[in-house]
């Protein structure tokens, strides 16, 4: 499609947009006394207006039910994570069995290591992303150290080349496959949080189980964002949390995914608790752990309803909108502004913003390189209703999302920028 930089062209693409209706369901924060324009939909989803109510749904049923709750809520509360695998299977491409709601992230990538990071002196090695999520390299550095091993020899980052800003897939593969014989453990993220970029994550888990070792995969920034096939990709196993694309709330429960062939295998070792253990036989409260055969094997503890409520609230949206849609139009939403930057740098006197998000692998988020006034733009989006994330040195991260931004948002994030450059 030939885009246009004009406010007659963004509201026409709005006005063609089978989605648009459900930017009404969420509340926006206010700025100034208007809506603010929000870029932030990576970081802290907004709050759908179905929330509250199937929150507080659960509140009245502890205040009439008390401990009864559990079989007599509306949605009893021993069987409420029971409802999230069927929402989600579209959502991460997996089966419903390999799908639990359970915690919060770095708890699950945690469990979910303690399963499939099993160290030997031979087969060690940690394959990741050079700047990871700091949580995630807090996870992966304390794995190794738990098991007796230097971090510093065993977490082997790939990173960007000199002068480049995405890291190249070929460099991932033949990294791989150079640790091969010490490899224990692939692990990326989906999408990388500070540039945006996509991960191959099939070729990855690919050369992974080549190498001989396991994979997965952090999804918080892929999740309710990209296309996912994590059952056909044959990832082991992955997590994500709810908050951001998902729109489940700050610190919202969070989800793993286990592949299909290793959630009934009870050789593997885990972290176990109560919520994990065969259902027919859990509240005989036997000695000697017997997991459920299901993702839900990896549970710990019963499930927080209040926070899986606000899920739910999110969840049925999604239903609604129907993920393949949402990505298509999350990718409608990052070409036009991509294309909208591209004109800003055209038609200023010299270029002054990079984007260092792939074009051909990127998701809703885009990250500007501000090679010139980058905290007055900041400063100047902010003044004028916009929310999008500062991240040091010089980066603006901008992420337009199909179920509540607009093009015409895009339109006019172009245009206070244009603004400022011709200052
Ligand atoms: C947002 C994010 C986190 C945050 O972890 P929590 O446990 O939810 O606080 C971790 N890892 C990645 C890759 C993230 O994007």
């Amino acid at each position: 499609m030939r885009f246009e930089n004009t406010l007659d062209f963004a509201r026409r693409l709005d006005a063609d947009d089978t989605l648009k209706d459900f930017r009404s369901k969420f509340y926006f924060p206010i700025i100034h006394g208007k809506e603010a324009i929000y870029f932030t939909g990576n970081s802290l989803g907004l709050q759908p207006k179905t929330t509250q109510d199937y929150v507080l749904n659960e509140l009245e049923d502890w205040a009439s039910f008390g401990v009864e709750g559990h079989f007599h809520a509306r949605q009893p509360w021993l069987s409420y994570h029971e409802l999230f695998p069927n929402l989600l299977t579209k959502i991460v491409g997996g089966l419903p069995e390999e799908i639990v709601v359970m915690n919060q992230l770095t708890v699950n990538l945690h469990l979910l290591m303690a399963t499939f990071y099993q160290p030997t002196k031979q087969r060690y090695k940690i394959i990741c992303e050079a700047k990871a999520f700091p949580s995630d390299q807090y996870a992966f550095e304390s794995q190794a150290r738990f098991h007796g091993f230097n971090p510093d020899e065993t977490v082997i980052e790939v990173g960007p080349r000199t002068g480049e800003h995405i890291i190249r897939t070929a460099d991932i593969l033949s990294a791989i496959k150079q640790h091969a014989h010490e490899l224990a453990l692939v692990i990326f993220s989906g999408v990388n949080y500070y540039n945006g970029q996509v991960f191959d994550m099939k070729n990855i888990c690919k050369a992974a189980h080549e190498a001989g070792a396991y994979c997965g995969f952090d999804l918080a920034h892929a999740t309710g964002n990209i296309e996912l096939h994590l059952h056909d990709w044959d990832v082991d196993f992955a997590c994500w949390c709810s908050y951001k694309y998902l729109n489940s709330g700050p610190g919202g429960v969070a989800g793993a995914f286990i592949h299909q062939k290793h959630i009934g295998n009870k050789d593997l070792k885990r972290l176990a608790g109560w919520w994990g253990y065969e259902k027919a036989t859990r509240f005989q409260m036997e000695k000697g752990f017997k997991p459920i055969a299901t993702a839900e094997g990896w549970q710990l503890s019963n499930a927080p309803v209040l926070s899986m409520a606000a899920h739910k609230a999110s969840l049925d949206i999604f239903e609604d909108a129907g993920m393949k849609n949402l990505v298509v139009k999350g990718q409608m939403l990052s070409d036009y502004l991509f294309f909208i930057i591209e004109e800003l740098n055209r038609t200023s006197k010299e270029k002054f913003i990079e984007v260092i998000t792939p074009q051909d692998a990127k998701g809703c988020q885009l990250s500007m390189l501000m090679l010139k006034k980058g905290k007055e733009v900041f400063e100047a989006l902010k003044q004028n209703g916009v929310i999008a994330d500062w991240r040091e040195p010089i980066v603006i991260r901008v992420a337009p999302v199909p179920l509540y931004n607009s093009f015409e948002d895009i339109y006019h994030f172009g245009r206070i920028i244009t603004q400022v450059i011709n200052q």
